[in-house]
């Protein structure tokens, strides 16, 4: 008989409905855990997935508003009482050069990527149990990959990195490890809308050279890493980033 790694445990996923952050519903609920699948617009995709998967409940909530946010965690309480994981993965990237920084896309980036993870964080702290285990997906752009005009998003995803560390530290006196993920280019829709389709595939000729595993990312590849976190199996992983890249080699900070 298989061992459900999650069982008994309640987990929390942001931006669930597709991706990498669906991957990772259906991964923790296929180990037992209880999944609150949050969705901002994509209810039917949402609803696809809490149909075939067991025990997963949705709940709409845009986590860059921090009164959708806090409701989210008082229905979540009223709900089951408490949470053992929480996977801040919701993100937007809007690519633009740096002399062409767009001051309404660069805010609405830090408003979902970094406040929403600061406001998911902060409201779910209030009802998780000691041994909880905070997961956020970051970027290794986040850590200087060399791609072209992702500079802004990047910048999100290094704060990202560095409010994983400041967490991890101040919460660990109540039993919260908090670490984050750092994937390369993984096929979504989110990496797809990026470019033109001429552009992608120049792009994934480039990965597959630049990286040293020899292709690009699955969404299975994050939510693994993500289900080692989640686990006690990772109970004495604090702080840390875990990159999931296939080793790429075109890191600025080896480069410049
Ligand atoms: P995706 O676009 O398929 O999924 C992102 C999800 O976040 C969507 O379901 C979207 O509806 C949700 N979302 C966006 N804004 C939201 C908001 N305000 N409130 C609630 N939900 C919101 O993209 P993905 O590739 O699966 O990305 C998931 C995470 O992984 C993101 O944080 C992204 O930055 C990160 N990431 C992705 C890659 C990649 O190559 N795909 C690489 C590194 C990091």
């Amino acid at each position: 008989m298989k061992i459900m790694r999650l069982k008994d445990k309640v987990a929390l996923v942001t931006g669930g409905s597709r991706g990498i952050g669906a991957e990772i519903v259906k991964t923790f609920s296929k180990e037992g855990a209880t999944v609150y699948l949050n969705y901002n617009n994509n209810e039917s995709k949402a609803r696809s997935i809490s149909e075939i998967y067991n025990n997963v409940k949705l709940i709409k909530a845009d986590v860059s508003q921090r009164e959708q946010v806090s409701k989210m965690i008082e229905y979540i309480k009223e709900d089951i009482g408490f949470l053992d994981i929480l996977v801040n993965n919701a993100g937007i990237m809007l690519n633009m050069p740096i002399l062409e920084y767009d001051e309404a896309k660069v805010r609405k980036m830090f408003d979902v990527n970094l406040f929403g993870t600061i406001y998911t964080t902060i409201e779910s702290a209030k009802i998780m149990r000691e041994g909880s285990s905070i997961i956020n997906i970051a970027s290794n752009a986040g850590i200087g990959t060399s791609f072209m005009n992702t500079t802004y998003y990047s910048l999100t995803k290094a704060a990202v990195i560095n409010f994983t560390k400041r967490v991890a530290l101040e919460l660990a006196n109540r039993k919260i490890r908090c670490n984050a993920i750092a994937p390369g280019w993984i096929e979504t829709d989110l990496t797809i809308g990026a470019r033109s389709r001429e552009e992608t595939e120049q792009l994934k000729k480039f990965l597959v050279e630049n990286t040293t595993i020899g292709r690009w990312g699955s969404v299975e590849d994050v939510a693994k890493v993500a289900l080692f976190l989640a686990t006690e199996d990772s109970g004495y992983v604090n702080g840390q980033v875990i990159v999931v890249d296939g080793g790429r080699k075109d890191y600025l900070t080896h480069s410049i």
